[in-house]
């Protein structure tokens, strides 16, 4: 029998590289429903279909902050089941806490959180009923540790964390499967879909001097970082088939292969101090120094 999966966020980035990867299957194994928050942004979405996919994969609208649409895209799955959930949308923000907006702040936890909430809420009663089923979502080591300047993009991952972890806990007498697709950075749209506070925005002028030239140094790290480590989609949707084809899957896999060592830090230093140095270190190096002085 084929897997009916449906993946939130699939315009760009993690989400369509998994949509079509999974609709690529030769064996045609899987019935992807791609949702999109805009049907107009499905242009990118369409370059990569192909005839062969014309039964293996199908787009629907599906915005993860508003619940009609949710039950509207669910409704519209047409083996009416749906047995691999991925929640992947998602918003990043940057900048820092103090000249962020409310609005802007709720709306990441919005999509981030509620949105991966209200997903989860809509697909797991008939999960439930058939007692079957493998839950996936698209998590962050900003979702392990913290990142300066990513406050609430880190507090919405480290949900998500929270989240899943307890979900899964009651889901195996469900025969429910919870996997968290823990990545680092990706070459996506995410930095330029994120909202960002831009070096010369009015918004920093009431800011401190010494937050402003640490913010400047973070966002060159964040440059560099992505320049030298960022992954492609494809070798994120490799974890992701690993953990959909597996017959046990994992509940944490980590898209780098090991668990990073900035994460390991958590649990063999947890009073917490090494881990807040060692990012130090590594974002604003010189200052380091100073600071153990
Ligand atoms: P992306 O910006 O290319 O994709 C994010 C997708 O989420 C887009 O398709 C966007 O339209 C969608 N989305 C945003 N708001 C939505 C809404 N309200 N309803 C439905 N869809 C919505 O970036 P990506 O890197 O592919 O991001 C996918 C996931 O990966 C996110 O959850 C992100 O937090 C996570 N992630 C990304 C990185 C990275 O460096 N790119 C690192 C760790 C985790």
């Amino acid at each position: 029998k084929r897997k009916v999966v449906l993946i939130t966020g699939c315009s760009s980035g993690i989400g369509l590289s998994l949509a079509v990867g999974l609709a690529s299957d030769p064996e045609k194994n899987y019935k992807v429903y791609a949702t999109l928050k805009t049907l107009n942004k499905k242009q990118r979405l369409l370059k990569s279909v192909t005839e062969f996919h014309r039964d293996t994969l199908d787009i629907l609208q599906m915005d993860v902050t508003d619940r009609a649409s949710i039950m509207s895209a669910r409704d519209r799955v047409q083996e009416g089941r749906v047995d691999i959930l991925v929640c992947n949308a998602g918003v990043g923000l940057m900048g820092p806490l103090e000249v962020q907006d409310s609005k802007v702040m709720k709306d990441v936890m919005e999509v981030n959180l509620f949105g991966t909430l209200q997903t989860l809420q809509a697909f797991l009663p008939d999960m439930k009923s058939r007692r079957e089923g493998h839950i996936l979502v698209t998590g962050s080591t900003g979702g392990l540790h913290g990142l300066p300047f990513n406050e609430v993009y880190c507090a919405s991952k480290f949900a998500i964390e929270g989240l899943c972890e307890s979900l899964a806990v009651l889901l195996q007498h469900f025969n429910i499967r919870v996997s968290i697709i823990e990545c680092g950075p990706v070459n996506t749209d995410f930095m330029l879909n994120l909202q960002k506070t831009e070096i010369g925005d009015c918004a920093l002028d009431a800011l401190d001097s010494h937050t402003l030239s640490l913010y400047e140094r973070f966002l060159l790290h964040c440059g560099t970082v992505f320049q030298n480590a960022a992954q492609d989609t494809e070798d994120i949707v490799k974890v992701y088939l690993d953990a959909i084809r597996s017959p046990e899957p994992a509940f944490r896999y980590f898209t780098s292969g090991t668990v990073p060592p900035l994460v390991k830090l958590k649990t063999t230093q947890p009073d917490g101090l090494e881990y807040i140095r060692a990012m130090g270190e590594l974002i604003f190096p010189q200052d380091h120094e100073e600071l153990q002085q």
